[in-house]
């Protein structure tokens, strides 16, 4: 069994549809689990019907229809025929979604949320695979919530393994092709739960994992992975070949090209990552394995926009020490705030963090009954892995560094965006 996954990007119109035809039939559909994420920018539009559903805005409704139309036309360009079962499939999702945002009684946002958010891959989905069903390449589609088990941590949940091990072995293999939504899940109750945004990377990891899978295969609008993201840098080159270590290093000081809880279940089993660009299939790509001989010499660039730079000092001017460094962090915890760097001295201590779930004023206030607490927010985190002089440089001029860290192999700052 082969594992690819078509992110947002490369389904965002019927083009994208077409061309996700064109590269199976390019590098063949035998024995393949297709993973599909939510067509193009989905998933954010759904966040405006979850924010307005929360607001109770009088866009609700119009908000849905707007993300039914833009389906809409996609069908239309992908199915000649308006009595398709697809439009009715499609139709019968959104129904679900309105029926949901009418009759809803619970308060809790994060299941709110994946209640809602869930819509765009189960609609995605359901489209490739009549098209692809339609075009003759037979496919089975899967209810990936059949399959995925996780704990009720909406918009985070965590994976039950042994439970999705189970059911993932029940899939009858003797179909060739199979394709599911990336990114969701189903917790004991069977309400959706998700993996946090940009999760069907890590949805292709799970089951390859689960089905001891050939291989996983991301085909991005990119290469593959490139020592920099060509937003920020200019001349990115591509790394051919890394090892797991190296990608797990990238995808956590924030490279975004792989989800970094992907990495570890396939590190597991040894199960290689190839990255490919679906714009020219045969291309080799990046392949991430094992082998620490792999590393790239080159540096690469990473860069994390809107982080916060959070400064704490005792108000005393009483050390910061293990107990007070222990309840920091476990406030950051409770707070699913992630901490993409510390530093610390006598009496203060400063750490860069995301704050994904806008949870920071929050914390805030709990922080400063018992610190003075100083921030900056809006500042940007650079990260290079395998330094030296002239990237620095890069990195470093023109701009207001807050903060400048270095170790054997990374050197990290925080600048002023
Ligand atoms: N559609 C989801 C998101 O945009 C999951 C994904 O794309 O991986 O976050
Ligand atoms: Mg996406």
């Amino acid at each position: 069994m082969k594992i690819f996954k078509f992110g947002g990007a490369s389904v965002k119109d019927a083009a994208g549809v077409k061309n996700v035809l064109q590269v199976l039939q390019t590098v063949g559909h035998e024995d393949v689990l297709l993973v599909i994420s939510a067509m193009g920018k989905t998933t954010n539009a759904l966040e405006i019907v979850i924010k307005n559903y929360f607001e109770k805005s009088k866009e609700l409704y119009s908000s849905i229809q707007d993300i039914r139309k833009y389906h809409n036309q996609i069908l239309l360009d992908l199915f000649e025929d308006e009595e398709h079962e697809v439009y009715f499939d499609v139709t019968a999702h959104f129904d679900d979604l309105e029926y949901f945002v009418r009759s809803n009684k619970s308060p809790n946002y994060s299941f709110v949320y994946d209640q809602i958010i869930s819509i765009g891959e189960l609609v995605s989905t359901t489209i490739v695979s009549h098209y692809l069903n339609e075009s003759g390449i037979t496919n089975q589609w899967l209810d990936v919530r059949n399959f995925i088990k996780t704990d009720n941590t909406y918009r985070d949940a965590n994976v039950n393994w042994e439970q999705t091990q189970k059911l993932i072995s029940k899939i009858n293999r003797k179909k060739s092709l199979f394709v599911t939504q990336g990114f969701i899940g189903a917790d004991e109750n069977n309400f959706t739960t998700t993996l946090g945004r940009e999760g069907s990377d890590y949805t292709a990891a799970i089951f390859a994992y689960c089905m001891g899978a050939e291989s996983v295969t991301i085909w991005k609008d990119v290469p593959g992975v490139l020592n920099a993201d060509p937003r920020y840098f200019e001349n990115a080159v591509l790394l051919n070949q890394i090892s797991y270590r190296e990608a797990i290093e990238l995808a956590f000081y924030g490279a975004s090209v792989i989800h970094p809880k992907t990495l570890q279940p396939l590190q597991k089993k040894e199960i290689p990552l190839y990255v490919k660009s679906f714009v020219n299939p045969t291309l080799p790509g990046t392949s991430v394995s094992k082998g620490a001989d792999l590393e790239p010499k080159t540096s690469c660039f990473i860069v994390k926009k809107n982080q916060i730079l959070i400064s704490l000092s005792s108000i005393d001017f009483s050390f910061i020490m293990e107990e007070n460094i222990s309840e920091i962090f476990g406030l950051f915890h409770k707070y699913k705030i992630k901490v993409s760097l510390i530093q610390n001295s006598a009496i203060s201590f400063s750490v860069c963090v995301e704050d994904k779930f806008e949870k920071f004023n929050e914390l805030k206030t709990v922080l400063s009954k018992k610190f003075k607490v100083s921030y900056n927010e809006n500042v940007s985190l650079y990260t290079i892995r395998h330094f030296d002089a002239a990237s620095a440089e890069v990195v470093e001029k023109d701009k207001n560094v807050l903060v400048k860290q270095i170790s054997r192999e990374t050197l990290q700052i925080v600048t002023q965006q």
